[in-house]
C-alpha cells in the first residue's frame, strides 16, 4: 500500500512554523519580514502565481509589496526598479515573476538582483553556491522537494535517484541537491532529458523518481520499480466535465496506475505545488534573519 506525500498538509505545518517565528521577531522589536514581487504584463498564470505568493505572505505575517509594470516597459525601467529594491533596507527579498515578455533578457534581469535578496534562488551566484554546497538561497521547487523527502523521512543515501528533466529551475538543481554529500542527499543520480535513449530502462531502476518534464501522463506504471518513491513536479490544467470549474490539474505521472507500485507518491494537485510557495517564504525568512552567510 502506498503512502501519499501530502504537500498541502506539510506546507500548512511549515506556514504555522514560519508564523510563530514572525511573532518572535516582532516580540523582539525587530521589523516584519518583507517580500516584494515584480510582475510585468498581464499574463493570467503569472497573475495567479503572484496573487498566491502575496496571500501566503499575509498568512504568515510578512509584509508584501506588489510592483506592477505594463508589458511594454523598457528593460532600463525594470533594471532601475530592481536597483531600488536592492537598495531598499526594508525589503528583505524580492522576486521577478517569470516568464518576462519577450523583449527582456531574463538572464540579464536575474543577474541584476542582489544575490542576498534573491529569494527565488535563480541568480548565478546562488546556483553556484548551492552547487558547491555553500550556504545559498535554493530555488523554491527543489527546496520544497527536499523538504518533503525530509519530513517523510525517506531514505536517500545510497539510493538511485532518477531525475526526468534538466531545466534550470527544477531538474538541474534537484539533481545537484540529491547528489550532494549531505543529509537527505547522498543519492546516486541519473538525469534524463529529451535526448536520453531507453528512458524506461533507466526509470525502472529508480528508488526515487523525480519527474519534471512538462509532459502530461508521461510516466506509466511499467516505467516504475516496485516500492519506488515518485515525486511529480508537472502541472497541467486540463478540461474536465467532472469539476465545478470545468478544469482539473494533472501531473507528468499517471497517478492512478503508478501509485499502486509505489511506497510513496506525491499527488497533483497537493504534492510539490504547495511546497513551492512555502519555500519562497522560508527563503524570505532566512533573508530577513541574515541566515545565509555570503
Ligand atoms: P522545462 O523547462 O520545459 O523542462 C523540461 C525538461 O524535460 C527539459 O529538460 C526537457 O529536455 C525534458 N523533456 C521534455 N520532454 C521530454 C521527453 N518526452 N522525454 C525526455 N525528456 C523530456 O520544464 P520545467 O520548468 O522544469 O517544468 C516541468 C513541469 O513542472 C511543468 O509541467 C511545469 O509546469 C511544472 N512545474 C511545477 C512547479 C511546481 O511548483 N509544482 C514548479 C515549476 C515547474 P531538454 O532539456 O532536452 O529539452
Amino acid at each position: 500500500m502506498y503512502q501519499i506525500i501530502d504537500g498541502k498538509k506539510i506546507s500548512a505545518e511549515i506556514k504555522i512554523e514560519i508564523a510563530k517565528q514572525v511573532e518572535e521577531i516582532i516580540l523582539k522589536g525587530e521589523k516584519r519580514p518583507h517580500l516584494a514581487a515584480i510582475l510585468v504584463g498581464g499574463d493570467g498564470a503569472s497573475e495567479t502565481y503572484v496573487a498566491h505568493k502575496v496571500k501566503a505572505c499575509e498568512q504568515v505575517g510578512f509584509k508584501s509589496t506588489m510592483v506592477r509594470f505594463a508589458e511594454d516597459i523598457s528593460e532600463l525601467e525594470l533594471l532601475s526598479k530592481i536597483d531600488d529594491l536592492n537598495n531598499d533596507s526594508d525589503i528583505d527579498g524580492f522576486i521577478v515573476q517569470l516568464p518576462l515578455p519577450k523583449h527582456f533578457s531574463e538572464e540579464k534581469i536575474i543577474r541584476a538582483i542582489n544575490p542576498k535578496k534573491d529569494v527565488d534562488g535563480f541568480h548565478p551566484e546562488n546556483i553556484g553556491r548551492m552547487t558547491l554546497g555553500l550556504p545559498a538561497f535554493v530555488s523554491a521547487t527543489p527546496f520544497g522537494i527536499v523538504e518533503l523527502l525530509k519530513r517523510y523521512k525517506i531514505e536517500t543515501s545510497g539510493k538511485h535517484c532518477v531525475v526526468l528533466g534538466r531545466s534550470n529551475i527544477v531538474g538541474k538543481p534537484i539533481s545537484i541537491l540529491m547528489s550532494q554529500k549531505a543529509e537527505f542527499a547522498n543519492a546516486t543520480v541519473t538525469v534524463c532529458h529529451s535526448r536520453t535513449q531507453n528512458i524506461k530502462e533507466i526509470t525502472k531502476q529508480a528508488d526515487i523518481l523525480i519527474v519534471a518534464l512538462g509532459q502530461q501522463g508521461f510516466v506509466t506504471a511499467d516505467m516504475v520499480k516496485n516500492g519506488a518513491t515518485v515525486i511529480d513536479v508537472g502541472i497541467h490544467r486540463v478540461k474536465s466535465d467532472k469539476t465545478k470549474s470545468g478544469w482539473k490539474l494533472l501531473g507528468d505521472v499517471k497517478f492512478d496506475e503508478v501509485a499502486e507500485k509505489c511506497s510513496y507518491i506525491t499527488p497533483v494537485p497537493g504534492g510539490v505545488g504547495p511546497m513551492t510557495i512555502v519555500s519562497l517564504l522560508k527563503n524570505t525568512l532566512l533573508a530577513a534573519q541574515n541566515k545565509i552567510e555570503f
